[in-house]
Parts: structure tokens; sequence; C-alpha cells
């Protein structure tokens, strides 16, 4: 009944909660080049989009949700010879990620959620492998990767064309939450139907090698913020689904 965002609450707002029952959504982004048309920040926005949306369809189900703060820095190694791309480590994300399970349990949190809206292979490998710690390690813990079905297939026909980066899908949701950040460019760039996910199964490992010279794909230009609340809402319906297994009582 419910939305916490751990960041802006106090600690007597975090202790009046039912913390082993409330479901904690770890939204995880990344810093890294999303085309000459949207900002650095691009999966942390989208992300917190999906956590929210995600947070009311819970709350609405009478859960209690606690959102933490996004992890921002995460590794990035297919955009890290473009300008402001910050990749880190994939050992440290697993440590990281297991060290705030531990937090979170040391707190009486027993269901987490993780969320990521940054689909580099490295990263979501990640945190598949963090996934399993932690859940091995007794909590609860969903996690859908989007890069996968059924997940994937929701989420527009762009974004199974694997040309799903700064394309029109994360364009679209940009547009949405913060059109201010979305530089006029964008209604010039030419489609760039080259698809990650070919050119991941085929070994590649940057955005140059896979045909993003700019470090975008798919067709940005076509864009609208209309779809992309559609695309948040059913981002949000993506969460709520791999987050009910998690809220039936012990
Ligand atoms: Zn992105």
């Amino acid at each position: 009944m419910t939305v916490c965002w751990l960041a802006t609450a106090t600690y007597e707002d975090v202790a009046a909660l039912d913390r082993r029952r409330a479901v904690a959504v770890l939204p995880l982004g990344a810093t890294e080049a999303h085309g000459p048309h949207l900002p650095l920040s691009t999966d942390v926005i989208i992300v917190e989009a999906m956590a929210r949306a995600g947070a009311e369809r819970l709350s609405q189900r009478g859960a209690t949700v606690v959102v933490l703060p996004t992890m921002a820095l995460t590794p990035a190694p297919f955009a890290a010879a473009f300008a402001g791309t910050i990749s880190v480590r994939a050992a440290t994300l697993v440590a990281l990620l297991e060290d705030v399970a531990d937090g979170l349990a040391a707190q009486g949190f027993s269901r987490i959620v993780v969320v990521s809206a940054h689909l580099d292979p490295e990263h979501l490998g990640a945190v598949r492998e963090a996934v399993e710690t932690i859940r091995a390690d007794g909590l609860r813990v969903a996690f859908p990767d989007l890069s996968r079905k059924p997940w994937s297939q929701r989420l527009g026909e762009e974004f199974q064309t694997g040309a799903c980066h700064a394309g029109r899908f994360e364009t679209s949701i940009v547009l949405a939450e913060r059109p201010e950040l979305v530089r006029d460019i964008r209604t010039e760039l030419l489609p760039n139907p080259a698809s990650l996910s070919v050119a991941i199964r085929a070994g590649q490992t940057t955005f140059a090698e896979a045909g993003g010279p700019r470090a975008y794909f798919g067709w940005p230009a076509d864009a609208t913020a209309a779809e992309g609340r559609t695309l948040i809402d059913a981002l949000g319906a993506i969460l709520e689904e791999a987050a009910l297994p998690l809220l039936h009582d012990d």
C-alpha cells in the first residue's frame, strides 16, 4: 500500500515499514553513450520510470515497495570508447550486488526485485551471476532480464530486432520522462537497423564493431512521447509480473 523511495525517506520512515514482507526494488542503469541525441544517463531515466510504474502496480495489490537508489555505474564495455562512458568491471558489480543484498537482509528484507534497463551482455552476465548467489543465500529474488523472452517480446518491434540502443524504444521513453534532455538532432538521425543481438552472437564487443559508429541503433527519429508512456507501462507490468511469485507469505 506504500511506495517508499529509500533515497528520500528518513530512517524512521523505514523503521515503520514491515520490511520482512516488503519488496525491495533495486534499479540498475549505466553511464554510457546513447547516440548524439540522448544523455549518458538514459538507462538510469528508463529504469527509474520502470521502477516507479512497477512499484505503483505492486502497491495497488497491497504490497509495500521500497525502491533503492539506482546503481548508475555498471559494466559498459560496448560503449567504452565513447567520451563520458564510465565502465566498471563485472566482478565489481557482482560484489556490489551481493553486498547490497547482504545489507538488505541485515535490515530484515527478504524479497528483492532487480531491474535493469542497461543491456550490455557483460553487465547482464554479472547480474545473473549475483542473482544466483543471492538466491542461494536464501533471499527471494527476481530478475526480469529484458534481453530475453518473454519480456523482450513486450517491448515493441524495434526491441526485438536487436537494434535497441538509443533508438525508437529508448528515445521514446526519454521523450516521455525528460523531454528537455533529448537533443533536436534526433529527428535528423538516419535509421540504423544493425542488430546488437546479432553482433553479440558474432562475438563483437563494441558499438563500432556492431555497426554503430555514433553509439545509436534503430529508429530514433520515429520516437514519440506517447509511445514512451506505453512502453513505461509495459515495463511496469513486467516488474509487477516478475515480482508476483515473491509476494506470497511463507
Ligand atoms: Zn540504454
